[in-house]
Order: C-alpha cells, then sequence, then structure tokens
C-alpha cells in the first residue's frame, strides 16, 4: 500500500487527519487509510491496484453493486437536463410517491444526508408535540448534529471520545441517552420523570455492529409512546430498503438470524409503523441524500405549511433522486430480490460459523438481510457497553488477514458489513481462506 501511503501523508496537508469522515482513518486497526482508484460490483481497486472484495459499501449506500449500470444510466440521463434547479421537478414527485405508497397518509421531504434527515425529524417532532425532551439509546447513531453527539456510535465510538468537544452542554440537556434493551423499569421512570417528544432508535440498530433488538424492549418502548403521545421515529438510514421493502417499518416486522454459544437462532417480530421515519444511504444510490416523513399532521407542521422552519438549496436534487430512483425500481422490478440478498447473507453468515468453529475461536454473529455482524465474543452483545467488551486484539488481526487476503470490512467492529446483490460465492471463498490463516 506504498502509494496509498504517500497520498495519505499529502492528504494531511490539507485535510485534518487526512480525512473527510472518522472512520475512514484506520485509526481502531492502529493503521493507514486506503485510497481506492474505483469500484465496480463487489469489488474495490486501490491506488496501489489491488483487487479487495468490499464488505463496507460506502456503509451501507451501495446495495446493487458499485458502479452499476442502471443507476450510471440513470444518471448520465439526468446529467443532461441540468445538475440543480433549486426549484419543483418531477422525479420528487416520484420520488415521495414510492414512500407513501409503502406509508399510506404519509408526507416525506428529501434533504441531502441522514444527518440532515434525523435532525430535521426530531425538530419536527418537538415543534408538533411541544415539547422539548428526547429519547435516543447509546450506540444508536443518528448522525452528527449537536443533541445526537452525548454518547455516539459510529467514529466517535471508535475514537473512544466519551462526546464531542464544541457541544455546548446545554445543547443536549433535552436528550436523554439509555442502554439499548434497556429494562422496561427504567424506560417507564424515564417518561414518568419527562414529557418527552420524541424516541428515536434503530431498530435493528447497525452502528454499534448489528445489536439484536429485544421483543419486549422495543414493544415496551412503543407502547409507553402511545401512552405518553410521544412520537416514535425509526431511524431506518442504513436499514431502510436494505432488510426489505421500505425496510423494517416498510415490512412490518424486525427479522435476523443470530449465532452464539455454537446455536444459531433466526428471530422475528411484528413491529407497528412509527409516527416518523428516516432514511438515506440505499435510497441515494450511492449519492447524498436523506429523507424524513411522517403522518401528514405531523409533516404538515413542516414550513412553510406550518411553522417548524427546515430548508435546503440542494434538497431532492435531481442527481441524487435519479440515482435513488434506479435502484429503487431496478429493486420493486427484480423478483426475490430480498430473498436473494437473504440468502447471499445467511451463506456468508454460515461459511463465518463454519470456520471459526473449527478454527475453536469462539464468535458471536448477528446478520440481518444485506448486513452482518461479526462479534469477537461468545455472546452476542445486548447493548452498547457489551460490544466494547469484545476483543479487540483479535478484531485488528483479523481485519489485517483479511486486508492481506484481498477482502476489506469495516475497519471497526462497530461497523456492521454490508452485502450488496453483486457479492458472490468467490467474494465469500477469500474469507474462508483468510480465516484458515488466523
Ligand atoms: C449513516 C447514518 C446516519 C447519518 O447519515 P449521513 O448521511 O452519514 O449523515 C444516520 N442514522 C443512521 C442510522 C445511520 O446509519
Amino acid at each position: 500500500m506504498q502509494i496509498s501511503e504517500k497520498l495519505y501523508k499529502e492528504a494531511l496537508r490539507y485535510i485534518p487527519a487526512g480525512v473527510n469522515s472518522p472512520v475512514r482513518s484506520f485509526k481502531y486497526v492502529d493503521g493507514t487509510p486506503i485510497f481506492i482508484k474505483s469500484a465496480r460490483g463487489s469489488k474495490l481497486i486501490t491506488e496501489d491496484g489491488s483487487e479487495l472484495s468490499d464488505y463496507i459499501m460506502s456503509w451501507g449506500a451501495i446495495i446493487l453493486g458499485h458502479s452499476s449500470e442502471v443507476v450510471n444510466r440513470a444518471i448520465v440521463s439526468a446529467l443532461k437536463n441540468g445538475t440543480s434547479f433549486g426549484l419543483c421537478h418531477k422525479m420528487e414527485i416520484e420520488f415521495a410517491k414510492i414512500f407513501s405508497n409503502i406509508f399510506p397518509d404519509f408526507l416525506f421531504r428529501m434533504v441531502n444526508s441522514g444527518t440532515e434527515a434525523t435532525m430535521s425529524a426530531v425538530r419536527v417532532a418537538r415543534g408538533f408535540t411541544k415539547r422539548k425532551h428526547i429519547i435516543k439509546f447509546s450506540g444508536c447513531y443518528h448522525g452528527h448534529s449537536d443533541q445526537f453527539l452525548t454518547s455516539s456510535g459510529s467514529g466517535l465510538a471508535t475514537l473512544s471520545i466519551p462526546a464531542s468537544n464544541g457541544v455546548p452542554e446545554e445543547f443536549t440537556l433535552c436528550t436523554i441517552t439509555l442502554e439499548y434493551n434497556s429494562d422496561i423499569e427504567i424506560l417507564k421512570n424515564t417518561f414518568k420523570k419527562y414529557e418527552i417528544a420524541a424516541v428515536i432508535l434503530e431498530v435493528l440498530p447497525g452502528n454499534m455492529g448489528i445489536v439484536p433488538p429485544k421483543k419486549e424492549f422495543i414493544n415496551s418502548l412503543i407502547s409507553l409512546c402511545r401512552a405518553n403521545s410521544t412520537l416514535i421515529i425509526y431511524d431506518e438510514v442504513i436499514t431502510g430498503f436494505r432488510t426489505g421493502w421500505g425496510g423494517i417499518a416498510g415490512e412490518r416486522k424486525v427479522e435476523f438470524i443470530t449465532f452464539e454459544s455454537g446455536i444459531k437462532k433466526w428471530e422475528s417480530f411484528e413491529i407497528s409503523i412509527p409516527d416518523m421515519i428516516t432514511f438515506g444511504k440505499v435510497v441515494g444510490g450511492g449519492l447524498p441524500i436523506g429523507v424524513f416523513g411522517g403522518r401528514r399532521e405531523i409533516m404538515e407542521k413542516v414550513a412553510p405549511s406550518g411553522d417548524v422552519y427546515q430548508a435546503g438549496t440542494l434538497a431532492g436534487n435531481p442527481i441524487s433522486l435519479s440515482a435513488g430512483l434506479a435502484v429503487l425500481n431496478f429493486i420493486s422490478e427484480t423478483k426475490n430480490f430480498y430473498h436473494i440478498l437473504k440468502e447471499k447473507t445467511i451463506a456468508l453468515s454460515d461459511l463465518l460459523i463454519e470456520e471459526f468453529l473449527k478454527k475453536g475461536i469462539p464468535v458471536s454473529i448477528v446478520s440481518g438481510t444485506g448486513m452482518l455482524s461479526l462479534f469477537f465474543s461468545e455472546k452476542v452483545p445486548q447493548n452498547f457497553s457489551d460490544v466494547k467488551a469484545s476483543d479487540k486484539k483479535l478484531f485488528n488481526r483479523f481485519f489485517k488477514v483479511l486486508l492481506e487476503n484481498g477482502v476489506i470490512i469495516p475497519p471497526s467492529p462497530y461497523e456492521a458489513w454490508f452485502i450488496s446483490l453483486q457479492h458472490k460465492e468467490e467474494d465469500f471463498e477469500k474469507i474462508r481462506k483468510a480465516i484458515k490463516k488466523l
């Protein structure tokens, strides 16, 4: 990786830590950033010319595979009509319609990132309920707006920074951070103590690795919200259109497979539609996007129909929407799309189970459709504290051995692996080979 190292040194002169987002720094694995030249299908080509089977997939934004023909064609065709109008265009309707068909009587707004989507959703929830406090869960990541940087999953957790400097204490006073899968008593007490505007959560959290939700936890949380007129917001920036059409809320069910102490278990339970929902990643087909929506009466609070301000120069950008539409239309026109993606994920998970059992290294695995987490701990983590207790040294060694064998996984156990439609047996077999050498 000589060229990458050279480029990294150069980048350090102009960009803080040489990266535009902390996870790219490879700090957790004591490495340096890898520079990518191009990407196609399930593969990345680095500036050094090596080909890597990619399980980062732009952190879940890519689901059809890199440089997909349908997406590229859509982008090129949209480009001919201009890159941004700052005014209304037809694709916005076509795009929003897909979401409204899944969530009847919901309205949706398009923004430029997941961060914007969650930030705006919470503002609207506060405006609608006329309450201040929100609940979030430790290890769930909702982008980097001040109010959410109380105890964060992704980048921050990896770098072991307790919260973020630069966020005034006053700005997080209205955020209550609880442990994921908390006891019902803790939830009840919190609702007793505060008037809560909204609870925001990832129903299948993917930002502390994938942590399986407990049915009782989710159900009591939802009923407490209903009983207290608190809005519930599902942050489906990762899971939206990855685990299923419309994500977990779209499928009205959450589904996952766990493997721990030698036992593989398939779990699934029904879940109701939230009051509000956020999307990102997959729905932009690899271009910047975020979407937030909710019940009509809530969303009508957004300016200019209501008095909650929210705006964006590039919101609903035609190039982003063309890419997003290409992906969503491709999925809806492909028979068994999610079945195929699920089978691929299961195949990878089974391979990992088989090889680590042979190796005698205790691991636990959690997977949903198109996403997977491997933990170097005997038991599946139940919350962020459990995740943090898994074996860091072993993870780092595994990451390096994979890389030497032409495979890149997220350089942190706090990030899920992502599988695209283009991942094939050959991509999985490279992992088998690497584990044998571990
Ligand atoms: C990635 C992510 C975000 C933030 O999205 P950005 O586009 O990176 O701002 C928010 N919520 C969840 C669940 C995410 O995974």
